[in-house]
């Protein structure tokens, strides 16, 4: 696997490289979520290039940011060993040398739901996905529907702008118990841990929303939101300080 640290040589490269490529973005501390992506981008391209980066322009929360899972070491053993050709580790100034003076801004789906209760994050999405897809040159993206509002954002950008690539969202991969697999979940202790596939099991019943909000608030869930949208149920919850999400199409 070739690891690229420099945007200007990885542009280089694809130029000499014209290849159909397979982009999978991520954050790190990669688990079967991402593997997933990755998976469905090696049958889809000749090669595959992943990304991580921490984008900082996405949190609202500095403290969140801070307690971001990094795992740098044992992301690489995976990507080896699924084959993944090439690795794009970006730095934050590299990305950000403006100081984000310009960003992507969408005022209507990225401003309900999480983009609501966590304010600019959808910006700060776009704005890192438009850049990484500028510098990257895919032919194809990869994105989970775990982060179903984020992917249906990234497709409408995509087509917005006239981008010459095809996103393509991919199912949400969960632990044995249901739970969401997510980079987040390692920051549950023990107890919570057990707590936490009530929220998918609570999600997908068929009980009125006020009663799934009583019923998580009673096990322990501070709900961030439970909200209905185009035919799917959308949550966000905290347990113990951990931010979780999912979503089920009703
Ligand atoms: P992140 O590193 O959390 O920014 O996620 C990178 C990509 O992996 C995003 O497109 C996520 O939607 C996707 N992803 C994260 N968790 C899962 C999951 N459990 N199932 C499917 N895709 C996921």
């Amino acid at each position: 696997m070739k690891i690229f640290e420099n945007i200007n040589e990885w542009k280089k490269f694809r130029k000499e490289h014209p290849s159909s490529m397979g982009f999978v973005p991520t954050m790190g501390a990669l688990h079967d979520g991402h593997l997933s992506l990755i998976k469905h981008a090696r049958r889809e391209n000749e090669k595959v290039i992943v990304s991580i980066f921490v984008n900082p322009t996405q949190f609202n929360d500095p403290c969140d940011l801070d307690n971001y899972p990094v795992d740098l070491d044992r992301d690489i053993a995976s990507l080896k060993e699924l084959e993944v050709d090439y690795l794009f580790l970006p730095t934050k100034k590299s990305i950000y040398p403006e100081d984000y003076n310009c960003k992507v801004i969408e005022n209507n789906l990225g401003r309900i739901l999480c983009g609501k209760t966590r304010t600019g994050h959808f910006d700060g999405v776009l704005t890192v996905v438009m850049k990484l897809f500028n510098i990257v040159g895919p032919s194809r993206a990869y994105f989970g529907e775990k982060d179903y509002q984020q992917l249906s954002l990234i497709k409408k950008m995509a087509a917005n702008f006239f981008m010459d690539v095809e996103v393509i969202g991919c199912p949400i991969i969960r632990e044995a118990d249901g739970l969401a697999m997510s980079s987040r979940n390692v920051l549950l202790d023990k107890k919570h841990r057990c707590l936490a596939p009530w929220f998918y099991k609570i999600l997908k019943n068929t009980e009125s929303i006020d009663l799934k909000k009583r019923k998580l608030e009673e096990i322990g869930f501070k709900v961030d939101y439970l909200e209905k949208h185009d035919s799917r149920l959308y949550g966000a919850v905290f347990l113990n300080e951990v931010r979780l999400i999912d979503n089920v199409k009703l």
